[in-house]
């Protein structure tokens, strides 16, 4: 579970991903971690052991991954989870009956669903503030500031609609007023910004996403430097038992190796498909925070190493042109899901938001979502292009 070790530290950020967590087996000279299927291990004599008892509470290949992650997010403890949604709940069950927590407007989804069906009822409060920078976050977190609020939920760049909060800022005012901050680094990924660092207390990830890389493994993450506040998400890990299987581990282990060649590719892909969109007479308009007049650029170019591989828009002819464009792209492929070597579009209202319809989270109809992947740019632009200018036949009538 530990992640930080003095040598490290001096390492680069592609140096870690690589090493972290994963020395040479010292039996075997193995480069690769063994995927450690035990279920148990001996010990012997009662209660003395190797470090391992029982693979719910700790798992060689698990402990593997949780020392990478950490040690990239900056983090002196880090624990993995079954998915994004696991890492969350375990997250949120800090809360008990009569706390408050504050999330953000344009929460992913199932984030969303969890407060709203699964901790609400339980007794635990909310309230969905906007804390995006453009929309004055530290106004949104003031006005919903309760006497009974424990933690602010963030996630920045947002899904769908890629609002940037300022991390730092956030950080400062919540632990003015003695709450817990939690960012949702799942858009960014640690290669691209480190929210502890920032003055963030927990960090949870989808590795489904760009960790794992691939799509073909679903996995979750949470990281934090407070040794008490690890010790309670161990806790609940154990106890709730949502823990990833040692093949799951290692497959998040195996895509992160390239996490930063991909990130800075997925970032020169986005922002050449972000530039396209903002000539095209179709869209009328282009959610990227690495576009210079975009609402998050400047905090995104403060806190963000690049804006990233997401990229949202809106067509000018609405939901028709939106439901078009989604059905006749040839390379994107129509999907949920993001952050894979493998280009997706999607229909946010439709799709991944369609559970938050009518709630505050309700997003416009007419807005693609667009996972930006590695395959060649200028495939990408011109299988975009044909799309857009058949979609855009709405827009002419
Ligand atoms: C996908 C996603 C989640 C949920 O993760 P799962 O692995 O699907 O459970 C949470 N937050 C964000 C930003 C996501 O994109």
């Amino acid at each position: 579970m530990s992640g930080r070790d003095g040598q490290r530290e001096q390492d680069g950020f592609e140096t870690r991903a690589i090493h972290a967590g994963a020395p040479p087996d010292p039996v075997t000279g193995a480069v690769v971690p063994a995927v450690s299927l035990s279920t148990t291990y001996a010990q012997s004599a009662v209660g003395e052991h190797l470090g391992y008892e029982y693979s719910r509470s700790g798992n060689p290949t698990r402990a593997a991954l949780e020392a990478c992650l950490a040690d990239l997010e900056g983090a002196a403890h880090g624990l993995a989870f079954s998915s994004g949604l696991a890492a969350e709940h375990a997250v949120l069950s800090l809360l008990v009956p009569g706390d408050h927590v504050i999330i953000p407007g344009d929460a992913y989804g199932g984030t969303f669903r969890l407060v709203d069906r699964v901790h609400q009822p339980m007794g635990v409060a909310y309230t969905s503030a906007s804390l995006t920078s453009a929309a004055g976050g530290l106004a949104g977190l003031e006005a919903a500031w309760q006497p009974t609020t424990k933690m602010v939920w963030v996630e920045t760049p947002s899904n769908p609609l890629l609002g940037i909060a300022d991390i730092a800022a956030l950080a400062a005012a919540t632990h003015d007023r003695g709450g817990v901050l939690v960012v949702d680094n799942t858009f960014a990924t640690p290669y691209l910004q480190q929210p502890l660092a920032l003055g963030a207390d927990i960090v949870v990830h989808s590795t489904t996403k760009y960790l794992g890389g691939h799509s073909d493994v679903v996995g979750g993450f949470a990281a934090t430097s407070d040794g008490c506040l690890a010790e309670r998400l161990a806790f609940f890990q154990n106890s709730i038992g949502g823990v990833p299987s040692p093949f799951d581990c290692y497959l998040v282990l195996r895509g992160i190796k390239t996490l930063a060649v991909r990130m800075e590719r997925h970032c020169d892909n986005a922002e050449a498909v972000a530039s396209m969109l903002q000539s095209h007479p179709a869209v009328s308009r282009v959610l990227y925070p690495g576009l210079p007049r975009d609402p998050g650029a400047a905090v995104s170019s403060q806190q963000m190493r690049r804006a990233g591989g997401m990229v949202s828009f809106i067509l000018a002819g609405g939901e028709p042109d939106a439901l078009d464009v989604a059905r006749s792209t040839r390379l994107w492929t129509l999907a949920e899901s993001l952050g894979a070597v493998e280009s997706l579009i999607e229909h946010p209202h439709r799709m991944t938001h369609a559970s938050v319809a009518g709630s505050p989270l309700a997003v416009d109809p007419g807005l693609l979502r667009l996972s930006v992947g590695l395959e060649s740019v200028a495939d990408l632009i011109s299988d975009l292009t044909e799309a857009l200018d058949r979609g855009g036949r709405h827009l002419a009538r």
